[in-house]
């Protein structure tokens, strides 16, 4: 499995990605905005899209779709509750479909609600397990739940399903927030020295150089798998105090949350 990481440089910071079968050159397209780039990256490697997938049904992850089956005849997968939305799915996608790629790939569909609740990530079960996370998991973050999604949602996503697949797994997000969220993590946790160091280390690097981080990883500076840190629920309680001195991490998480939508 080859995974292409593609920087279209939107406002948004989206990443799209082509997901190759080295064997046959088949790709699977996930979140395609920048047709045009996309097309240009599969044509340049000799590989054949013949496959889209949207993690969700927002403008900046769907935009592309049209443009990239046009020029490729590419199937159009989604979550089966995001397909009246987007329009023109061939397949509707649930909790533990597989999805092929080539003859080399499988990639395993996961209902993870909250930053809409109808999003799909998915899992490639792979020597090097990835997972393609669209906006539910940012490295060092969360997704946010403005439009159409439900933080109780979002914290049982991240605790009962993310958070149990292997520690290694790379965390393939569709944006590069990993700075900016970085900040928010010291903002909450001043003295965590992994985040403080990565943040520096990262401070000047460009969009397609910015690591992939594994779960592994994220659990040292993602605030949102820190739940029952004492440092992040003392200065959470200072922002509101009707929380309890010992919260559930579904509390917290929600505190998180809105604390991040203003932030
Ligand atoms: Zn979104
Ligand atoms: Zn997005």
């Amino acid at each position: 499995m080859h995974i292409e990481r593609i920087w279209p440089d939107t406002r948004l910071r989206n990443y799209h990605y082509l997901v190759v079968c080295q064997e046959t050159g088949d790709a699977l397209a996930i979140d395609p905005l920048d047709a045009e780039l996309v097309l240009a990256t599969a044509r340049r490697h000799g590989w054949q899209i013949t496959q889209i997938l949207n993690t969700h049904h927002h403008h900046d992850h769907v935009g592309g779709n049209a443009a990239v089956r046009a020029a490729t005849g590419a199937r159009v997968l989604a979550h089966a509750g995001a397909a009246g939305i987007i329009g023109d799915v061939d397949r509707g996608l649930a909790d533990g479909d597989t999805i092929r790629v080539g003859r080399s790939i499988e990639l395993e569909c996961l209902d993870t609600p909250g930053h809409t609740m109808s999003h799909i990530c998915l899992f490639a079960h792979a020597d090097q397990p990835a997972l393609f996370s669209g906006d539910t998991l940012f490295n060092a973050g969360a997704g946010n739940c403005h439009q159409g999604g439900d933080p109780v949602a979002l914290y049982e996503t991240f605790a009962s399903r993310l958070g149990r697949l292997p520690e290694g797994t790379r965390i393939h997000a569709g944006h590069d927030y990993l700075l900016n969220n970085l900040g928010f993590t010291l903002s909450r946790e001043p003295a965590n020295a992994i985040a403080r160091n990565l943040a520096q280390q990262l401070a000047a690097q460009a969009p397609l150089d910015m690591p992939v981080t594994t779960l592994g990883e994220e659990r040292l500076f993602n605030t949102f798998f820190r739940l029952q840190n004492p440092a992040i629920i003392a200065g959470l309680r200072e922002h509101f105090p009707e929380l309890p001195e010992a919260p559930s991490p579904r509390e917290v998480f929600v505190c998180l949350r809105a604390l991040r939508n203003k932030w």
